[in-house]
């Protein structure tokens, strides 16, 4: 059966102090549940204190990016390796804002969640199209090349994956995409990943979610929760799209 699952994305965003109050509020605010999972998705310096806060709980974390690469000359770099010695369950890769101004690629997406799944931890692709794509009647044909990208590399590891729809217009912008549009694109992608034996794997949808909006969009057939950015800096927010 396919459980449900939300992570929160709280970008360049955080503070020692603050986030221990935020970590403290989610952890005395959530209730394990069967099928139902939450994970937040913090900084690099700021991981090493998500990890210490939630152990022993039943919330996961991630990093929102990861090498393609294991080890070797690249400044500035962190490879899957070295957050899976810390407990890390699950990397971002290919998301919008990576895409945008750091210049990955779809083979450079495809390569890092290779690396995030050889190293044992979960990539949680993200696919999405531009408003200018979206306007050009191109949305499908852009979701799917993304995602053939990354299906064609992990191979038989699809099932392993995390996926996540983001139009790029959605995201930080207020602006969200209506359930039946949202659902029509996850449908595609669930189509696809049944294709690959991957019909299980959760699809997210990132964009937008708020507390009020969470509910309609989780109902849809094919959406299995959500990839949280601004929503997830405020607990009450993100445990309310949580339990939506
Ligand atoms: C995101 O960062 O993945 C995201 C969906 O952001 P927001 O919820 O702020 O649109």
């Amino acid at each position: 059966m396919r459980g449900k699952l939300v992570v929160g994305n709280w970008k360049m965003n955080g503070g020692l102090a603050a986030n221990k109050t935020l970590l403290a509020e989610i952890k005395s605010g959530w209730a394990a549940q069967a099928g139902r999972k939450i994970a937040v998705c913090a900084p690099y310096p700021y991981l090493a204190q998500v990890s210490a806060a939630l152990e022993a709980t039943a919330i996961a974390w991630g990093a929102q990016d990861v090498s393609e690469h294991d080890s070797g000359a690249f400044t500035g770099e962190v490879s899957a390796r070295m957050l899976a010695e810390f407990g890390c369950r699950y990397a971002i890769v290919g998301h919008s804002e990576r895409r945008q101004h750091y210049g990955d690629t779809d083979a450079v997406v495809a390569a890092k969640a290779v690396a995030t799944l050889a190293a044992g931890l979960a990539p949680i692709a993200c696919v999405g199209e531009t408003l200018a794509e979206r306007d050009a009647g191109a949305t499908m044909a852009v979701v799917s090349r993304q995602l053939e990208a990354v299906l064609g590399a992990v191979g038989d590891n699809a099932v392993k994956i995390v996926l996540a729809y983001e139009p790029v217009w959605a995201i930080g912008t207020g602006r969200t995409a209506s359930p039946e549009e949202a659902q029509a694109v996850h449908a595609m992608v669930r189509a696809r990943l049944a294709r690959s034996g991957a019909a299980d794997v959760p699809v997210l949808y990132g964009g937008s979610v708020k507390p009020d909006n969470a509910k309609a969009l989780f109902a849809m057939a094919d959406i299995d929760g959500g990839l949280i950015g601004g929503a997830s800096l405020k607990a009450a927010e993100f445990l309310a799209i949580a339990r939506a």
